[in-house]
């Protein structure tokens, strides 16, 4: 769809404008549609359309982000390459906990508010998993939506040893097209690649697809949202100005959603500042691009025989028995979880290459991953052009974080794996943040059902919005507040 084909007179006018496509702005865009609301979906990327399956290494993240020169998005946003692990937050991680170095904040709504989108993002998604492993899980209103998908033999065998060696393991949460009729046939280009047979429940595939099919949805890729616009008063968002190539447009909407990640939300309601919101929207408290969180991430490669890694789909079960504490530790520490057939040898030098590539194709990774505490300072510093120019890191709990790696290499030492895991700084994934969830205007961006302060019909479905990242993967949270806003909508129009 081109956007001088928006340009009528009168300009067509839609119920809600969201931008971007990604795991908020999809499944926001999927509850309204199918709840008889004309959305415009904005989304700054093209679609990806991954190779034939003969050649699935060039859909990995990496290359594809090269070939792009800039990242500039794809329909679908960061999904379009995760591993698509489904993890509820568990109910601790709604409230105020200690930890090692600070406090991870409480929300400003209770786990038990969040379930129903949690159960109805685990439909949309086609999670398959079982509560009854993990020790961990939350209280659920209803079973998965599908059965576990089982491990293949070689991790069917090391789960069985860590389990009786005292190391409960737990399937992890997946959304796959699995299972009879189902188009995943379980290969090794799944997580941090694109899924040539669309069987990765993608934010495209699972969401934005259905949505586009009622016929309620028009996309536009390849455009850029450049400001939300406000009412004089600054109480109300109007429209939005888009740009697509050389064209610019206003349009406008009753409502709209800001969408667009980490940390595009926060700097579109930075550039959007205007008379009445002087420091950008929602950030008459100076919150906004603060209170980056996430998770501390490391990695443990249990070294196997070259042979025995072959085509297995390794992203499979978890240790999530340290969560909480660990018998000699009293904080909370993290999950330790198997991850896919990442080839991160690409992404390392020139000259270690080599050893980098031996060493991914002769072991079995899995991460260590803890919590990583939202603070004041933390998150982005902007340029006056609004460019981000360094990204302050949210409090690691370092000591927690070692204390993890060397549970992670006593356990898989218990059971005879030799494994590498070189101690160093955190790598900070799964960001959350920058345009926070809260009650006090003063340090949070939105309020607690997602509208920014002051502006009560714009909102944030994405990332930003998470106050706190727990220690387990964040998109099914994402999903579900996501949800949660497109419910919001619906009963305040209908009301
Ligand atoms: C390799 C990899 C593996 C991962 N695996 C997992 C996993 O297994 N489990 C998990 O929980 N998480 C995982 N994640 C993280 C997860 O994908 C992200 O947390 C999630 O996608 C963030 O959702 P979002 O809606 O905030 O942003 P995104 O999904 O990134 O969507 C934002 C969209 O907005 C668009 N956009 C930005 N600015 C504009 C603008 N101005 N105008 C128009 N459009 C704009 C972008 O192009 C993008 O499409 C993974 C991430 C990666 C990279």
């Amino acid at each position: 769809m081109k956007l001088s084909d928006l340009m009528t007179n009168p300009a067509p006018r839609y119920d809600v404008i969201i931008i971007g496509s990604g795991a908020g702005g999809s499944t926001a865009a999927h509850r309204l549609a199918h709840g008889g609301k004309r959305v415009l979906v904005v989304e700054r990327g093209t679609w990806l359309k991954p190779a034939a399956s003969s050649k699935p290494a060039s859909n990995y993240i990496y290359d594809i982000q090269q070939q792009a020169k800039s990242n500039t998005g794809f329909v679908g946003g960061l999904t379009k390459f995760y591993g698509a692990a489904h993890y509820r937050f568990r109910e601790s991680d709604f409230e105020e906990v200690v930890h090692e170095s600070g406090i991870s904040p409480a929300w400003p709504i209770t786990y038990a508010e969040l379930e129903p989108y949690y159960l109805m993002a685990e439909k949309l998604y086609r999670i398959h998993g079982t509560a009854e492993e993990d020790a961990t899980e939350p209280p659920r209103s209803a079973p998965f939506p599908h059965p576990p998908i089982p491990y293949p033999p070689l991790m069917a065998d090391l789960a069985k040893r860590l389990n009786a060696a005292g190391y409960p393991t737990a399937v992890i949460p997946r959304g796959l097209d699995y299972g009879a009729g189902g188009s995943c046939i379980m290969c090794t280009t799944c997580d941090a690649y694109v899924c040539p047979f669309d069987a990765k429940m993608d934010a495209e595939t699972a969401a934005l697809r259905p949505a586009l099919a009622t016929g309620n949805v028009t996309l536009l890729t390849e455009t850029e949202c450049l400001r939300v616009l406000t009412n004089e008063a600054g109480t109300q968002a109007t429209g939005v100005v888009l740009q697509q190539a050389e064209v610019q447009h206003t349009l406008h909407a009753e409502t709209i959603i800001v969408s667009a990640g980490i940390p595009e939300s926060a700097l579109l309601l930075r550039r959007s500042r205007n008379a009445r919101h002087p420091a950008g929207l929602g950030n008459n408290g100076g919150a906004l691009g603060r209170y980056l969180a996430g998770h501390s991430v490391g990695m443990v490669f249990l070294l196997t025989s070259f042979l025995s890694m072959k085509a297995l789909h390794t992203k499979s079960f978890a240790l999530n028995q340290y969560y909480h504490r660990a018998p000699d530790w009293p904080h909370p520490l993290g999950v330790i979880q198997s991850a896919g057939q990442v080839p991160f040898w690409r992404q390392a030098s020139r000259i270690m290459r080599p050893l980098a590539y031996l060493i991914g194709k002769s072991s079995l990774m899995f991460f260590y991953m803890s919590e990583a505490l939202p603070t004041r300072e933390a998150g982005l510093v902007f340029d006056e052009n609004n460019h981000v120019v360094e990204t302050i890191q949210p409090a690691h709990n370092l000591q927690s974080f070692e204390k993890l790696r060397q549970l992670a290499v006593a356990a898989f030492g218990r059971i005879g794996y030799r494994s590498i895991a070189r101690k160093r700084k955190p790598y900070l994934w799964h960001e959350v943040g920058t345009a926070r969830m809260g009650n006090d205007p003063a340090t949070s961006v939105v309020d607690a059902r997602c509208r920014v302060h002051g502006i009560d019909n714009l909102y944030v479905a994405d990332a930003s919005v998470l106050p706190t990242a727990g220690a387990v993967n964040t998109v099914l949270t994402i999903f579900a507040l996501a949800l949660r806003v497109g419910d919001d909508i619906l009963n305040r129009r209908s009301a």
